[in-house]
């Protein structure tokens, strides 16, 4: 079957598709039969250990006290029985390299007793410590290979769990990954120091407004909604592009792509939403408080949200989100593609991260209330996210810099480069109050939205409304941070924020404390405060229109760093302010940065070194030989018409003609252009600024072609079939 014969094929397959019937059983309550079934959860762990050691245990979970490693022999077999229970033979520590990927190293619980038959085992020792042979995983240099030995210790804070499979089930224990000299090669490790430092930073602050130093641990909190696309996987399996890159390389825009706004929040089609029931049913057993599920603006895309956690807790679940959802997809027939842009010309795909803080005595200290202008207390934590947001904004701009996210940021359907935020009418208008006459006296009422209809409710407006061009937009009682890629870990942007927050609370509360011991009333105190930082932080609000060119240079004339490129962006890293800055508050040394920007610098060359070997790849052995046939076709009909008299128009024989020898041109250009070497931001650079382009002039003349070329000659599944047939 040639590959146009296959193609066509998969058009058939596909419209094809019957419903699997008798996959869900809905019939288990979901809320105490369902909710977190497959975890060892804290309820288990009460009924299960032993009193003490549960209460060491839960110091550690919910007030972030230092693990007692002695209690791990009990915790480790109870934890086995209960897995066992569940029909686990392994156990997996569960890791998060420097990829943003999620890696795991499975062991049996069984071990030979040497008598000819073998026990279980769990001990205390495989539950806390675990040694993947890490040398394949990138450190940036901290580790040589001749000491390649990482190893995985156990997050208590995250529940363990049970994955499921047709043939078996593994106990998953979500762990850190560092190196022997104790140094992190993952993503979880600084954020779990990012979250102690940003708790011991709010702690300071609310002693001073009052609150009795409680053991209550202020924690980051996040909900990040997931846009993904989701296509047939006889389209997806035709393409290596989609298979390798997890994007199209190649393909025409279709005739009606997302203009007329249909699929945003449209009826979800029925293999859809199937599969997102299971997903939601997986994803609940493992204690992911799934929550919204809807269309998104473009065909083929959706989105899932959960209701937020604490930021580790909600980190993880959102690795296990796209996991799921990768491998319910596969059951219904379709892929999940979570790259930042799988098609040109579409809306790309982004992850919004909701965050603030809390705890369980302060509740959400983002939280305006009704009267914001008097609620100090918010007002100081509010202002303390601009001033952090405004000062650091590299480093945010840096936490989101990668291949895919290149293809999305400022590209009028994804928020600018340029980080600012937008508060909304309200606070805006309070802090405007503030800088003007040192006082804010009034909260502009939100006030209802009035349908015009007497038969429907009016309903309460938000302080913070929508404003889908702010990359960061206060949201009512939390900030939303929208320019983060669908395709990476969450931990980067949070270890960032609470990191930069910690450092303005810090700068805060340094203040008021110092007011304090000049005997400065506290409310005076806190009224100058909050002017200094907003007068000197205001430049970063911005609530009008992002994507405009105005606004570009409006920013510029503010101060306001634009990075449009990852390559811009990733150099903040390693700054001497952002080192002193990390290191300040302990979350990462500068060994760490380092190798974490050289890691970032690799993970781009090779996403741009694997695109160009696509390339030139299809273009030669798929797209190049279409052409010719085609061109072929076409000028035997030229000669024969001719041989009996007649003229014939040969106006597409010529342009095809000319995007051939285009195409092969362009192809032998990027053929000579390489990336070589070690990673480094000069290579990061010779990749964007001449491999990239190189790539998209192969693509000009190949997307030409495919609208010349006969439909049954095309070997690639087009938009067309890829977005529409479902
Ligand atoms: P929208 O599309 O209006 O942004 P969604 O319901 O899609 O709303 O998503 C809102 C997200 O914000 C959810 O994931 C939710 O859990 C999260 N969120 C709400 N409150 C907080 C909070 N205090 N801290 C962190 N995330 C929050
Ligand atoms: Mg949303």
């Amino acid at each position: 079957m040639s590959g146009s014969q296959a193609r066509l094929q998969a058009i058939a397959n596909v419209t094809n598709y019957e419903p699997t019937e008798g996959l869900l059983n809905f019939t288990e309550n979901p809320t105490s039969e369902l909710f977190g079934s497959n975890v060892f959860s804290m309820t288990q762990m009460e009924q299960r250990l032993p009193k003490e050691v549960f209460a060491s245990l839960q110091k550690t979970i919910q007030k972030g006290e230092r693990l007692d490693s002695s209690i791990a022999d009990i915790v480790a077999n109870v934890m086995k029985d209960w897995a066992i229970e569940k029909g686990a033979t392994h156990y997996a520590h569960v890791f998060y390299p420097l990829t943003g990927s999620t890696a795991e190293k499975h062991d049996s619980f069984l071990v030979p007793d040497g008598q000819g038959s073998a026990i279980l085992e769990f001990s205390g020792e495989n539950l806390i410590q675990g040694e993947p042979d890490g040398s394949s995983f990138p450190s940036g240099g901290i580790r040589a290979t001749f000491e390649a030995r990482g190893y995985t210790t156990w997050d208590v804070t995250s529940p363990a769990h049970i994955l499921e499979n047709p043939n078996g089930t593994t106990l998953c224990i979500p762990t850190a990954f560092v190196s022997w000299t104790g140094e992190s090669l993952d993503k979880k490790t600084p954020l779990l120091r990012s979250m102690q430092a940003i708790n011991l930073q709010a702690q300071r602050v609310l002693a001073l407004f009052g609150h009795s130093k409680e053991d209550d641990f202020i924690a980051p909190t996040a909900g990040a909604e997931q846009e993904y696309f989701l296509v047939d996987r006889n389209f997806y399996f035709m393409r290596s592009d989609l298979l390798t890159a997890g994007r199209t390389l190649f393909g025409a825009k279709p005739p009606k792509g997302q203009e007329f706004d249909d699929h945003y929040f449209g009826a979800i089609p029925e293999r859809v939403l199937a599969c997102m029931l299971e997903t939601e049913r997986e994803l609940f057993k493992l204690g992911v408080p799934v929550k919204t599920r809807h269309n998104e603006v473009a065909p083929g895309q959706y989105e899932i949200a959960p209701v937020f956690e604490a930021a580790n807790i909600a980190t993880d679940h959102q690795q296990l989100t796209t996991h799921v959802l990768r491998q319910v997809a596969a059951k219904y027939g379709m892929a999940c593609l979570t790259h930042e842009k799988p098609f040109a010309e579409l809306n790309g795909s982004g992850k919004h991260l909701n965050w603030s803080l809390g705890s369980k005595k302060h509740k959400n200290l983002l939280n305006p209330g009704k009267t914001p202008h008097d609620n100090k207390q918010f007002l100081v934590f509010c202002t303390a996210v601009i001033r952090a947001v405004h000062k650091y904004a590299g480093l945010l701009r840096a936490s989101i810099a990668s291949a895919g996210n290149d293809l999305r940021l400022g590209g009028h359907e994804a928020p600018p480069a340029i980080i600012s935020i937008f508060l909304g009418d309200q606070l805006t208008d309070i802090f405007e109050q503030i800088k003007n006459s040192g006082e804010a006296t009034s909260s502009r009422p939100t006030g209802f939205l009035d349908t015009g209809a007497n038969v429907l409710p009016n309903l309460p407006r938000h302080s913070g409304d929508r404003n889908r061009t702010s990359p960061f937009a206060f949201t009512g009682n939390r900030f939303e941070f929208r320019a983060v890629g669908s395709n990476q870990t969450i931990a980067g942007p949070l270890v960032v924020m609470n990191t930069i927050v910690a450092e303005s609370l810090d700068f805060m509360a340094t203040k008021l404390e110092e007011a304090q011991a000049d005997s400065v009333d506290f409310e005076t105190a806190v009224t100058k405060l909050l002017k200094e930082v907003i007068t000197d932080h205001e430049a970063v609000i911005f609530n009008g229109d992002g994507y405009t060119q105005e606004w570009i240079d409006e920013a510029q004339r503010r101060g306001l760093p634009n990075f449009p490129k990852a390559i811009d962006a990733l150099p903040e890293i390693t700054k001497p302010e952002s080192i002193a800055l990390f290191e300040k508050y302990e979350v990462l040394s500068k060994r760490e940065l380092h190798s974490r920007q050289e890691v970032y610098l690799e993970q781009y060359c090779m996403s741009v070194q694997v695109e160009r070997a696509l390339t030139i790849e299809m273009a030669k052995t798929q797209i190049f030989p279409a052409a010719i046939r085609y061109q072929n076709e076409l000028a035997q009909t030229c000669a024969n018409l001719k041989m009996i008299g007649y003229e014939f128009d040969t106006n597409t024989l010529d342009r095809i003609t000319h995007y051939v020898k285009e195409l092969q041109d362009s192809i032998a250009t990027l053929e000579q252009i390489d990336i070589k070497g070690e990673p480094s931001l000069e290579q990061a650079k010779h990749a964007c600024q001449t491999v990239v382009p190189a790539n998209l002039a192969v693509r000009k003349w190949a997307d030409l072609l495919e609208g010349e070329v006969a439909d049954d000659l095309w070997p690639l599944p087009t938009y067309q079939e890829m977005l529409f047939i479902r």
